[in-house]
């Protein structure tokens, strides 16, 4: 029967994979990649999916800074790691926790995609979804993400210029070509939100991204704000959407599409 089946496929992916990969990818830094990945990790788990976070960016590791585990080192058995508590509760393991804080990494692509397997074959227990925050562009983390480990899809995360200058559209080309379904664009540091009453004003004018995805045929989950709560938040190791209210509010709503 129909039912039986789906367990058993369910059973199988389970098996090979450890539980789903979800890329979250840019074509640049600086667009809030590493923001968007922790608050949707967080926002998940607060809906009851248990979630894991990879922490992929060898450039700048920000997730240790982000949830408040900076400094902490893993323990390991069987030469696979244990993930470490972050905020929110979120399991997690950083590039960042393999080496010493401040730091500059300088691995060849073998290493880096070496360090990169030891993340994700990590003891993630019963994990039902990885997040995995990708280094920015289309390098060779992103190729042995893509080959060795199958994310399920990825989220591209852009800023409304990021968009204008074609660079989300290379990130979005390489995991299309790839055959890494779409789940959708994040549009981020969209229009700014007062600090002073939360009204959310558009420099640059709205609806970019939104018609950019249409064009693309790729589905639009949400727009974030560029607000100074959410920079405070972040900084301090208690992100957004660990707490309720305005600043959780777009993160929630884009957890919920990414569930869906
Ligand atoms: P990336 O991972 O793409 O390099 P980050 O998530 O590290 O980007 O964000 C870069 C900087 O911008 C951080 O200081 C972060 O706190 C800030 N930032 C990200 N998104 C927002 C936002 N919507 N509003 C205000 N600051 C933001």
């Amino acid at each position: 029967t129909l039912p039986e089946i789906t367990a058993v496929r369910i059973a199988e992916t389970m098996e090979k994979r450890g539980c789903t990969i979800i890329a979250v990818a840019s074509g640049k830094g600086g667009v809030g990649k590493s923001t968007v990945s922790a608050n949707l990790a967080i926002a998940l788990a607060r809906m009851g999916v248990k979630v894991g976070l990879v922490d992929a960016d060898i450039y700048g590791p920000s997730q240790p800074r982000l949830l408040a585990s900076e400094g902490q080192k893993p323990l390991a058995e069987d030469s696979k790691m244990f993930p470490i508590i972050g905020a929110g509760g979120v399991p997690m393991l950083s590039m960042g926790h393999l080496v010493e804080p401040g730091k500059a990494i300088a691995w060849r692509g073998p290493m880096a995609g070496n360090a990169l397997s030891q993340l994700v074959d990590a003891h993630w227990g019963d994990a039902e979804v990885l997040i995995v925050d990708m280094p920015p562009g289309t390098g060779d983390i992103q190729l042995s993400m893509i080959q060795k480990h199958k994310p399920a899809g990825a989220v591209i995360v852009s800023t409304p210029q990021d968009l204008a200058l074609m660079d989300a559209t290379r990130a979005i080309s390489l995991f299309e070509q790839a055959g890494v379904p779409m789940i959708g664009l994040v549009e981020n540091m969209a229009g700014y939100a007062c600090p002073h009453c939360g009204e959310v004003s558009d420099p640059f004018g709205a609806g970019g991204a939104e018609s950019a995805a249409r064009t693309m045929g790729m589905p639009f989950l949400g727009r974030i704000p560029l607000s100074i709560g959410i920079r405070l938040a972040s900084d301090a190791g208690t992100p957004p959407a660990t707490a309720d209210g305005a600043e959780a509010e777009p993160f929630t709503a884009i957890a919920a599409r990414v569930k869906d």
